[in-house]
């Protein structure tokens, strides 16, 4: 049998920080345009952390998926990262971001060693988002769920959402207790005004379980509602 697919299949963890919105796009845009369209699948999380993306990644191999390449995306002026030193107990004013930021990476190069069934590339792409400046909101920014396998546009999807590229914060599993868990510990502190966990495929069983999730996310007493990329798509 000579079925085994060759199709490469890039793995990009990334901050969930909405200033990577734009150069996740403009990445993206350079894996699928490269090599006969390859595949790639975002997992996004404060700190673009490797540990807390575990359940999505054992999902994606179990699923079949070979990833060929992993990029892990980390920023500068990353609050996640912050916060960690916080959590560490390390004094914030004695170490920089930048010793940080490379700590933190060989710790999450040493995860992803442990956490990857095959044999793949890893690479760390660091995204300087120093001069993005995010514009002035009145209501607050839009905080996005998804759990599918997926490399939609983050342009896109904020228009779906109708919000702004630079005004929306992606969390990105695909593991939905994964992807909760980020919604419950962080749509608070970036003072979410509306959740949307948005649908990217035409499957009723993503809808079903993007409803179950809204449905957890009312607790938070922030606005929450299911939505579909392609609404005329959609059935169920
Ligand atoms: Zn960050």
């Amino acid at each position: 049998m000579d079925q085994e697919t060759t199709q490469e299949h890039a793995v990009i963890i990334a901050c969930m920080d909405k200033r990577l919105n734009a150069p996740l796009d403009e990445f993206m845009a350079k894996l699928q345009g490269g090599s006969s369209g390859m595949g790639v699948t975002v997992l996004r999380n404060p700190g673009a952390n490797v540990n807390g993306a575990k359940e999505s990644i054992y999902a994606l191999e179990r699923s079949g998926t070979r990833p060929t390449a992993y990029y892990i995306m980390p920023h500068t002026d990353c609050a996640a990262v912050k916060l960690a030193a916080d959590n560490v107990n390390v004094g914030a004013s004695d170490i920089s971001n930048k010793t940080l930021q490379a700590e933190n990476l060989v710790k999450m190069l040493g995860e992803m060693d442990s956490l990857a069934f095959f044999d793949t590339k890893k690479n760390v792409i660091f995204a300087d988002v120093a001069k993005v400046k995010a514009p002035h909101h009145d209501i607050g920014p839009v905080l996005v769920v998804t759990v599918t396998p997926s490399a939609k546009s983050y342009a896109e999807m904020a228009k779906t959402v109708g919000s702004d590229i630079l005004d929306t914060y992606f969390v990105q599993a695909l593991s939905p207790g994964e992807a909760s868990k980020d919604v419950f510990n962080f749509a608070k502190k970036i003072d979410a005004s509306k959740i949307v966990v948005l649908c990217l495929t035409a499957s009723s069983q993503e809808k079903s379980m993007a409803d179950g999730m809204v449905r957890q996310y009312s607790s938070l007493g922030i606005d929450s509602t299911a939505q579909s990329l392609r609404k005329d798509r959609i059935k169920g």
